[in-house]
């Protein structure tokens, strides 16, 4: 038998099949209805940039379980460091302890973070909570109370990430209070930054700017080439720290270990997670030594930077710095043109943007982003053996696995120029989900 990640995407009937419906009903049960997802996918097994549902439906992943499984779902050296590791180690806590893949793992880190040395590391679970960590640094080390960020960015769903987003009503409502004195000036517009200190944001009080070198959730938006320099000199100015959410766009995910290094810019903290750990749940912010100087005790984690998680991280680094780096610059120009290319035929794509495999198209109908139209487009690619996320109001996102191969690029892009192809933008038909 072929090995998974070898396969072709094949669907067997219409979706979700009867063991993928069974347990669609069981989660549907006692799950939080909190969740946002697209379609009903059940997972039973995945490799590189393959998935297998429940019924033996195969489909290439374009979404990398949110850009998370750099080096391919279950990639075969990851596994097996985990498995070493699962061995020997699997928890101890490195508030209290010490342990050598902590240890190795942020030596890597403060490696290859840009900026000058001696940096230090603090781990995290997640991007939430590295997001969290790099506020109350920020705050503890400047002595400063505001923070400032941008509409449209997306840092997680606890308190202080939550507050420093500005992506959607949905995130916000029925939560506040939120944390206070967190002003959003508008993403690419150094401009609307200068406003903000001139007005409600007095710089002397400002701890840092929160930002992500390109927008993810807000739909894979790069800035213009001014802009993260321009913050990077307002910073230095005012003495404001620059905290760079490099949580969906680091690890190599844009053709850079760092997507800062695509405009020379290094933060004073860098917050990092997803494609760290390869699917294992990890986050880190990396910061100058001189900024991580909160003492003992100002913050700690149980879980944080747990042996099995940096494990991972060690063999997906290895793994991203060796191979999937250049790749993903490689086959994000790929999958790039051949998106401009589909243009032509399919008005409904109005813009192509991104940096690696970190690709947006923005679907528009009469001029208008068309969030409808995009969750359809969504939906048949799914029903066709493409799995696709959504970003932004109406942009679709492409963030597959850093492994991708060049065949599987021209899969991916023969399987959304036919969802293109029969959607019909006048109607919508239900998606099909199990209600
Ligand atoms: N920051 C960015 C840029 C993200 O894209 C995300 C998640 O999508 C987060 C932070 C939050 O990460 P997590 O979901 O691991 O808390």
């Amino acid at each position: 038998m072929t090995p998974l990640h070898r396969h072709e995407p094949r669907i067997l009937g219409s979706l979700p099949g009867p063991n993928a419906a069974e347990w669609l009903k069981r989660d549907h049960r006692v799950m939080s209805p909190s969740y946002t997802r697209a379609y009903p996918l059940v997972v039973r097994r995945a490799r590189g940039a393959m998935v297998e549902d429940l019924d033996g439906n195969r489909f290439l992943d374009f979404t990398a379980g949110i850009a998370v499984t750099a080096a391919g779902h279950c990639h075969p050296r990851v596994t097996a460091a985990i498995r070493v590791q699962a061995g020997r180690l699997v928890h101890m806590s490195g508030t209290d302890f010490y342990y050598m893949p902590q240890v190795r793992l942020a030596e890597r880190l403060v490696a290859i973070a840009p900026g000058p040395d001696p940096k230090r590391v603090f781990f995290t679970n997640s991007g939430a909570e590295a997001i969290e960590a790099a506020l109350k640094l920020a705050r503890r080390h400047t002595g400063r109370l505001r923070a400032l960020a941008f509409l449209n960015a997306f840092h997680g769903r606890t308190y202080g990430a939550m507050s420093l987003s500005g992506s959607k009503p949905m995130q916000r409502r029925g939560f506040a209070p939120l944390v206070p004195e967190i002003q959003h000036a508008r993403f690419g517009d150094l401009d609307s930054v200068r406003t903000l200190l001139r007005t409600v944001c007095p710089p002397e009080e400002l701890a840092a700017i929160f930002v992500e070198p390109i927008q993810g959730e807000g739909g894979y938006i790069v800035p213009p080439a001014d802009f993260l320099p321009g913050l990077r000199r307002l910073c230095d100015e005012h003495g404001i720290l620059l905290v760079l959410d490099e949580v969906q766009s680091g690890i190599g995910r844009t053709g850079k270990m760092f997507a800062s290094e695509h405009w020379g810019v290094a933060g004073d903290i860098v917050c990092l997670s997803k494609g760290i750990a390869n699917g294992l749940p990890l986050g880190a912010i990396v910061a100058r030594a001189e900024v991580m100087d909160w003492p003992s005790g100002s913050h700690a984690s149980t879980f944080g930077g747990n042996p099995v998680a940096c494990a991972a991280a060690l063999a997906t680094l290895d793994l991203v710095e060796a191979r999937y780096r250049a790749n993903a610059e490689r086959r994000g120009r790929e999958l790039r043109a051949g998106l401009e290319s589909l243009k032509p035929r399919a008005p409904q794509i109005h813009e192509v943007r991104g940096l690696g495999l970190m690709i947006g198209a923005e679907i528009r109908s009469a001029g208008e982003p068309d969030p409808a139209l995009r969750d359809r487009i969504i939906d048949l690619a799914y029903r066709r053996g493409l799995l696709l996320l959504p970003c932004g109001p109406s942009t679709i996102r492409f963030c597959p696995p850093l492994c991708l191969s060049r065949r599987q690029v021209q899969i991916g892009l023969r399987l959304f120029d036919d969802a293109l192809a029969s959607v019909d933008a006048r109607q919508f038909l239900p998606s099909g989900y199990p209600s």
